[in-house]
C-alpha cells in the first residue's frame, strides 16, 4: 500500500512523530498543518480524527478537517512549528472503524433483500452511525437485517482494501453515484465475500471486532428510513441500561420481561383513559349525572372510561337509587363493556338489554339483576352507548306502557 495514507494501510497505529509546519489562529481555535499525512480529515460521511499534538506543549486536537485540499487539524490552542508527537484518540477512531464497517454490513444486507435500496445520507463518528436508505422498508425489514449483521459480526470475516481502476469497476460493487463516471483509482472495501463497497473511510480488520450491532432509533417513510446505531462497547452498555432500567422494575411491577411491550401499550392505554375520565368527572361535575324518569323508573346511564366491568358493578352497587330502578354504565377501549344494573323491575335485566347487545355484534349474560356485556374494538364507542341507552329506554318505555307505571 504504499503511498497510501497510514489511516488506511494500519488503521490501528496512532502515536507518530510528526512535524508541525504552520499554526493559525481562526478566531476561537487554532489550524494546525503537519508535513506528514497520517491523520484523516473529516468526508465522505466520517467525521474527522481527535487527538492530542505535543510539541512545546500539549494541546488537544478537537477535529481534523481539509481546507482545500490540506489536511488542517483543529486545536485549541496554538503550537510552535517544528517536531511533535501526534496520539490519536485511539477510542474514538476505533468507534468510527467499527461504525463504519458495521455501516456496510447493514447497507449490504437491506441491498441483498432489496437489490433497488440505495444508501442516502451517511454520518459516522465515534459515537453513533447514522445511515439513510431509499426504498419501501418495515421496522421488521430493519430489525431482520440488524439480526443478520450480528451473525456476520460473529462469523469473524476479514476485511480488507484494495485499490481499483474505475474502469474496472464491476457492478457487484456498492459505489456511490458519481463514483463510476470518475478517472483513476478508487479504494474498494471488501468484507469476506459478504460486501464490496468503495469507501475512503477506516474500518476494523475483521467483522468480529464490532462485537455488537444495535439500532438506537429509526423513522420510516413511504420512501425510505433514517437508521441510527451503536456498535462495541457503547451498544453494550445502551442495551445493559435499557435491560436494567426494566429489570429493575420486575417486582415493584410484577410482570414478564417478555412482556415488556404489552406493558407499554396497557400504560399508553391506561394514560388515554385517564385523561378522558377526568374530562368526564369534569363534565359531570358541571351537568350532573344523566337520569331520567321512565314512568316511575329511575333509569340512568353514563359513558365511564378506564373502568372495567367489576368497577362498575361496584359503582352500580353502591348508588342505591331504590326501586324501580335501571342503571347502564358503558366502558369504551379495546374491549368495550356494558353493565345493565336493575332494581325491582318487572323482567330480568337481560330482557332489557340482550337484544341490543346482540344486534350490535356483542354477547353477554348475568343474573336477573345484572346484565354485562363485552364487544369486540369500535371506532366510535360513542355511538355504541348511545344506541344501547336509546334501546334501553325503548324497552322500559314499553313495561309503562304494558303495566300503566
Ligand atoms: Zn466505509
Amino acid at each position: 500500500m504504499e503511498g497510501l495514507p497510514v489511516y488506511w494501510s494500519d488503521p490501528t497505529r496512532t502515536e507518530f512523530e510528526v512535524t508541525v509546519e504552520s499554526c493559525r489562529d481562526a478566531g476561537d481555535h487554532f489550524e494546525v498543518t503537519l508535513g506528514e499525512s497520517v491523520i484523516r480529515p473529516a468526508g465522505g460521511g466520517q467525521a474527522g480524527d481527535r487527538g492530542t499534538l505535543v510539541a512545546d506543549r500539549e494541546v488537544r486536537v478537537l477535529d481534523t478537517a481539509e481546507h482545500n485540499g490540506n489536511v488542517v487539524l483543529i486545536t485549541d490552542e496554538p503550537v510552535q512549528t517544528g517536531p511533535a508527537v501526534l496520539t490519536i484518540d485511539a477510542q474514538w477512531r476505533r468507534s468510527m472503524m467499527r461504525n463504519h464497517t458495521a455501516e456496510h454490513l447493514f447497507v449490504a444486507t437491506l441491498v441483498h433483500k432489496y437489490p433497488s435500496v440505495r444508501l442516502g445520507y451517511i454520518w459516522i463518528d465515534g459515537e453513533r452511525g447514522t445511515v439513510e436508505v431509499s426504498g419501501h422498508l418495515t421496522e421488521d425489514d430493519l430489525f431482520d437485517a440488524e439480526r443478520r449483521v450480528q451473525g456476520v459480526i460473529a462469523r469473524g470475516l476479514p476485511v480488507q482494501s484494495t485499490m481499483v481502476e474505475v474502469s474496472a469497476l464491476d457492478a457487484s460493487v456498492r459505489a456511490r453515484e458519481g463514483v463510476r463516471s470518475r478517472s483513476g483509482r478508487v479504494r474498494v472495501v471488501s468484507i469476506g465475500d459478504y460486501d464490496r463497497s468503495a469507501c475512503s473511510g477506516t474500518h476494523v480488520l475483521n467483522t468480529a471486532d464490532i462485537r455488537v450491532f444495535k439500532i438506537v432509533d429509526y423513522r420510516l417513510s413511504d420512501t425510505g428510513a433514517h437508521v441510527e446505531f451503536l456498535t462495541g462497547d457503547r451498544a453494550v452498555a445502551r442495551l445493559s441500561h435499557v435491560f436494567n432500567e426494566v429489570l429493575r422494575r420486575k417486582y415493584t411491577y410484577p410482570y414478564e420481561l417478555d412482556q415488556i411491550g404489552a406493558v407499554l401499550d396497557k400504560g399508553k392505554r391506561a394514560v388515554s383513559e385517564h385523561t378522558a375520565l377526568r374530562e368526564k368527572v369534569m363534565g359531570l361535575l358541571r351537568s350532573g349525572p344523566a337520569v331520567e324518569r321512565i314512568g316511575n323508573t329511575t333509569f340512568m346511564h353514563e359513558f365511564l372510561p378506564g373502568f372495567d366491568a367489576k368497577a362498575m358493578r361496584l359503582c352500580a352497587k353502591s348508588l342505591r337509587l331504590g326501586a324501580p330502578s335501571a342503571v347502564l354504565f358503558f366502558a369504551p377501549g379495546r374491549k368495550p363493556t356494558v353493565l345493565l344494573w336493575t332494581d325491582g323491575l318487572p323482567h330480568g335485566a337481560s330482557h332489557y338489554i340482550r337484544d341490543a347487545v346482540v344486534r350490535l355484534g356483542g354477547k353477554g349474560g348475568g343474573s336477573r339483576e345484572v346484565f354485562t356485556g363485552g364487544f369486540r374494538e369500535t371506532s366510535d364507542d360513542v355511538a355504541l352507548f348511545e344506541q344501547l341507552v336509546e334501546s334501553v329506554r325503548h324497552t322500559l318505555n314499553a313495561d309503562v306502557r304494558v303495566t300503566g307505571t
